[in-house]
Order: C-alpha cells, then sequence, then structure tokens
C-alpha cells in the first residue's frame, strides 16, 4: 500500500499536471482577436422592436454612456475602422451565446452596401459553432469593410455579452480547437459517468450513484452551454438553451457536494458542518430553477451573487473533507483531491478574467475541463479503493483458507489429523456404500513406543514418528488416503480393497514401518508397527471401521506384536446376519 506520504506527492504531482495543461491550454488563445464592448470600440442605440433593419443608416448611435430599456425593444451596437484596433476587411464575428430573441449583423462597406445576415431564437442556421459561440463571416467583397452592427432583439443582459473580431482564418482554427477539446472532455465525461454507474450498480454504494449524476450532469451542462446538442435540437437555439445550461450549472453543484459529503462516514465531522454544507449544496441546486427564468438586467448580478455562494459551498465541502481526511477518511482524501481543481479554477476565474482565452471558450472551458479532471480522478480512486478492498478480502479469505488446513493437518508429521482424516473420508465412505463397495481401515500402532521416548528422548521418539510418517505418506494416493491419528497411532483408508489383496496390502504395510531405516536416530535395532484391519462391505462410517480396526489392533498386540489382524464384516443381503471373520498374520 502506498503512504500517505507517497500519496500527497502523488496527489500535488497529477495537481500540478492539471494546471500546467490548464495553463498551456490558455497560452492556445490567439492574440489577434479584438474584443468588442460597449466601453470599447462599439457605440450603441436602442430603438422599438417593429423598427426596421433598413432603417440602419439613419440611426444615430451614441458612443459614450451604457444602453438602458433594451429588454423589450431592439438595442443597435456598431463597430467602425476608427474605433477598432486592427480592423480588417477578412473578419469574422464571433459573438457568445447570450439570452435574446433576435440577432442581426450587418456588413456595411465603402460603397453603401449592407449585407446582413441574422439568427434567431430556435434557429441559429449555419452560424452555431461549439463552444457557445455563434460566428458571422464577412462576405468577401474589393471594396472595404466601413462598420460591422449587431441589432439584437429582446437582449437579457448586456453584461452577460461578449462579442470579438477574429480574422476569419484564427477563426476556423479557433472553432476546431474548440470543438476537439470540448468532444475529449464530453467524452471523457460520459465514460467516466458510465463507469461510476456501473461500479455503483457493483458495489451498491451510495455515493458512487451521486458521483455518476455529477458525471452526467456536467455532460450534458457541457453540451448545452458548448452548443453541442444543436446537431441533434436545433430548434433548442438561444434562450432555451442558455436557460438549461444555468438550471444544469446549479444542479451539477448541488449534486457534487453531496456525492462528496454522503461519501465520508457521517460519524466522522461534526453534524453541523454536515449540514451547512450539504444545505448550501441544496441551496444552489434551488435556486438554479429561477435563475434559469430570469430575463433582466439583474442576471449578471445574480450570477456574481450565486458564483460567491458556490465557493461558499467549495469551501464548506472541502473543510468537511479536510477535517475527515484528518481523522483518517480515506475517501475524504480522494474526494479532497479531486476537488482542488476545480476549487483552483473557480477561484482563478472569479479573480482574473478569462473569458477571451481558450479560443474563446473562457471560464466555461475551464471550469468543463477541471470537471472532466475531477470525474476522472473520483472515478481513479474509487477503482483504487475497491482494488485494495479486493486485496484485503482476498487475503483475507486465503488466510482462512491456511488457517482450516492447518487445522486438518498434524503439525509434526504433515500427515492429515484424526479431524482431517474423517472429513476426508466421509464422502469417500458414503459414495463407497452408495456403490455397494467394500472399505478397510488399517491402524497402525508403533510396537514399545514409550521404550523409545524412555531411551532416547521425546526428541528422538518424533524423529521416528516423523520417519514411519514419510514411508506411511507414500501409500497416499486416489484408492488410500493416511493420517496420524494421534499419538503413535496412524490410519489408512481404503476403497474396494477386499480379501487377500487387502491382506497382503496391510502386510506391505508392517512390512514397509518394519524397514524404516531410523539407525541415525536410535541406533541399531529395527521398530515394528501392529496393524489392525477393519474390512466391511458395504462401506459403513467411520466409527464402525474405527471400531472394528481398533478390536484388531488390539488383537495385534495381545498376539506378540509386529503382526497384522483383520476384521472382516461383510453384511449379506437384508435381513442376514453379518458374517463376521477375524484374521492374523505376520
Ligand atoms: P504398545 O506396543 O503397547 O503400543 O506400547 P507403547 O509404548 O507404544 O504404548 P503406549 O500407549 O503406552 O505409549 C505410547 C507413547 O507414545 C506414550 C507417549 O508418551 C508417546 N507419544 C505420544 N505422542 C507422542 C509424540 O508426539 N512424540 C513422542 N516423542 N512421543 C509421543
Ligand atoms: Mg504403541
Ligand atoms: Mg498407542
Amino acid at each position: 500500500m502506498t503512504g500517505d506520504g507517497t500519496y500527497l506527492k502523488h496527489m500535488w504531482g497529477r495537481l500540478a499536471l492539471g494546471l500546467a495543461l490548464l495553463v498551456l491550454s490558455l497560452s492556445a488563445a490567439p492574440a489577434s482577436a479584438e474584443t468588442l464592448k460597449v466601453d470599447r470600440g462599439l457605440c450603441h442605440a436602442e430603438t422599438g422592436l417593429d423598427t426596421p433593419d433598413s432603417s440602419l443608416s439613419s440611426l444615430q448611435f451614441s458612443c459614450n454612456g451604457t444602453p438602458a430599456g433594451y429588454h423589450d425593444a431592439s438595442l443597435w451596437l456598431r463597430a467602425e475602422p476608427g474605433r477598432v484596433p486592427d480592423w480588417r476587411n477578412d473578419v469574422a464575428l464571433m459573438v457568445h451565446q447570450s439570452r435574446f430573441d433576435r440577432l442581426a449583423v450587418a456588413f456595411t462597406y465603402a460603397d453603401g452596401q449592407v449585407r446582413w445576415q441574422q439568427v434567431l431564437q430556435g434557429d441559429y442556421g449555419p452560424h452555431w459553432r461549439a463552444g457557445g459561440q455563434i460566428m458571422f463571416d464577412a462576405p468577401e467583397r474589393s471594396v472595404a469593410l466601413t462598420g460591422i452592427t449587431l441589432r439584437f432583439d429582446r437582449l437579457a443582459s448586456l453584461g452577460l455579452l461578449r462579442a470579438r473580431l477574429v480574422p476569419k482564418g484564427d477563426a476556423v482554427v479557433q472553432s476546431t480547437g474548440m470543438a476537439v477539446t470540448i468532444g475529449a472532455a464530453l467524452t471523457l465525461l460520459l465514460v467516466s459517468g458510465i463507469y461510476s454507474l456501473s461500479l455503483a450498480v457493483a458495489v451498491r454504494r451510495q455515493y458512487l450513484a451521486w458521483q455518476a449524476g455529477w458525471s452526467a450532469t456536467m455532460l450534458l451542462w457541457g453540451a448545452v452551454w458548448s452548443q453541442a446538442h444543436l446537431g441533434l435540437a436545433p430548434g433548442l437555439a438561444g434562450t432555451v438553451s442558455a436557460q438549461i445550461a444555468t438550471f444544469l450549472a446549479c444542479s451539477a453543484v448541488a449534486i457534487a457536494t453531496a456525492s462528496a459529503i454522503l461519501a465520508v462516514d457521517p460519524e466522522i465531522v461534526a453534524r453541523r458542518l454536515r449540514v451547512a454544507a450539504l444545505g448550501l449544496g441544496g441551496f444552489v441546486g434551488v435556486i438554479g430553477v429561477p435563475l434559469a427564468l430570469i430575463r433582466s438586467e439583474n442576471l449578471a448580478q445574480w450570477g456574481d451573487i450565486l458564483g460567491l455562494i458556490i465557493i461558499a459551498d467549495l469551501i464548506a465541502v472541502a473543510a468537511y473533507l479536510g477535517l475527515a481526511w484528518r481523522r483518517g477518511s480515506v475517501e475524504a482524501r480522494d474526494f479532497l483531491a479531486a476537488w482542488c481543481l476545480p476549487m483552483a479554477v473557480l477561484a482563478f476565474i472569479h479573480v482574473v478574467d478569462v473569458d477571451d482565452s481558450l479560443w474563446g471558450g473562457g471560464s466555461k472551458i475551464m471550469v468543463l475541463l477541471a470537471a472532466t479532471w475531477q470525474a476522472l480522478w473520483l472515478s481513479a480512486s474509487a477503482t483504487r479503493r475497491l482494488a485494495l478492498l479486493r486485496v484485503e478480502r482476498d487475503s483475507a479469505r486465503a488466510s482462512e483458507a491456511l488457517a482450516q488446513q492447518l487445522a486438518r493437518r498434524d503439525p509434526l508429521t504433515g500427515l492429515l489429523n484424526r479431524r482431517g482424516f474423517v472429513e476426508s473420508v466421509t464422502p469417500l465412505l458414503d459414495r463407497a456404500r452408495a456403490d455397494d463397495l467394500s472399505a478397510a481401515l488399517l491402524l497402525v500402532d508403533i510396537d514399545r513406543f514409550k521404550s523409545i521416548n524412555d531411551v532416547h528422548g521425546h526428541d528422538a521418539g518424533d524423529a521416528v514418528l516423523c520417519e514411519v510418517a514419510r514411508r506411511i505418506e507414500r501409500w497416499e494416493g486416489p484408492m488410500c488416503t493416511v493420517a496420524r491419528l494421534g499419538g503413535e497411532e496412524f490410519g489408512l483408508l481404503t476403497i474396494g480393497m477386499e480379501g487377500i489383496v487387502l491382506a497382503r496390502f496391510a502386510e506391505s504395510v508392517r512390512r514397509g514401518i518394519a524397514a524404516c531405516d531410523h539407525s541415525v536416530v536410535i541406533g541399531e535395532g529395527s521398530v515394528t508397527g501392529s496393524v489392525g484391519v477393519a474390512e466391511v462391505r458395504p462401506a459403513g462410517d467411520f466409527q464402525q471401521l474405527y471400531r472394528l480396526a481398533d478390536e484388531a489392533l488390539y488383537d495385534a498386540k495381545r498376539g506378540g506384536r509386529d503382526c497384522v489382524v483383520v476384521q472382516r464384516c461383510v453384511n449379506g443381503p437384508p435381513g442376514e446376519a453379518p458374517d463376521r471373520e477375524a484374521a492374523l498374520s505376520s
């Protein structure tokens, strides 16, 4: 397992890499774009909605002050060569999506010609571009372009409007870069969402389902904000999409908060902090509904207030996770690492105006990339945690299996002990009985073993037992199970062996034991064993076999030791008395 220190090093390393990638992508924004704002290059005029577009030439534009009262009217914004640096003919106007009913753009030329292009709520035609932008290409003409006019009908908030003049060649590069970046981010969010959901189903953890919900919400938000969804549903262009995006952004914050808070054991951190974080998250989710519906100048201010509440929520979640981490929660540690980057990004975009960077995607694309990062991190850390749990479970199972195996083995000789022997032979005996086969138990008891201990010591006695065990182990096989049943007594159980074959086998066991070489331990002199054999057909249970074999062994001892006595019990057809006999051999 990775130690905490190493983990931290990895964590900061990955965060630094993420930030470096973001900074790199920030620098991808070409410097040639000219941002248009009312106080920077744009003059304005307001008219009624029924004023025809053709009245453009007679309009009086004011280049000072701020437009007002345009929510139910038309707002005209005009850019001219003298007021915009680096004015050029081959230019594209990029307008970032805002809430309006209609946007008409007029390109005016030196010969007095005016070329109009327009988008309507629900119909952006060929003008929409990924990254939440609408593009208007200046028609190519040999005469100079002398003005660009934007006419907004029922614009919701001028404060949220962003427009840029970009050289046409750059506009293509920007749109492509934006589409590729957004496509990659959305794909990763989709993959991590599906992954978290399948993990949630597989391991039944609630926070993983929240995590999947968060990825799905960010995926939808990314698709709607960037207008990628217009490829499928062009009718959603405009205000509806902006409203859906606002609602989804708020929901995503609420769901992310829930997934982080619910991942941590509720006992670990004070209830008050938990409730505060969940409350702030829930508030952001709820406020998303009215915010999505607002159509007024106050929209931008509401957006700022929401931004502050989101920051407060992030701080509460971070405090909660930080405390939980300090108290040993692994989940909190992983979540905190995942939250660091989005938090840094949100704080950063509140302090630094990045709206014109990242091909014009600005803060939104930074949030999307940070969210993708967070989703991937959370998926990876959940996998890691579950993999560790699995490893721990597997090793616990292995230890349990080992303990069970050890409990069935005799530690001195390594043979099965009595318990292991009974467990192993019981199913064999059951099957033999069902198949009407005979079973035999050979009990081997070392002769006068006590005197070996007395003369040569207990250790020498142990060595003799091990030597005999090694000899007996050689008979272990599919037809014969062997064990040390206790003290200096060994057992061999065979299935299907009977009569003279069994007697010969028992005799070979006796001889094998007597032939063992113990000279290193006890010098000259042999160690012998007596063998009591129980032969039963059809096979009986272990107790019956043991009782008979013990009787036979007793007889063998009484008969002078180092010999074999067989006790047979052959049952005839039902009702007939069993046929018993004993045989002695040496
Ligand atoms: P018999 O021929 O009648 O079987 O004589 P015996 O001496 O073998 O019989 P008895 O049952 O009197 O003695 C068995 C001895 O085995 C007693 C006990 O101290 C010894 N023994 C039992 N388990 C172990 C063991 O694990 N190691 C050693 N060294 N001795 C053991
Ligand atoms: Mg003995
Ligand atoms: Mg004994």
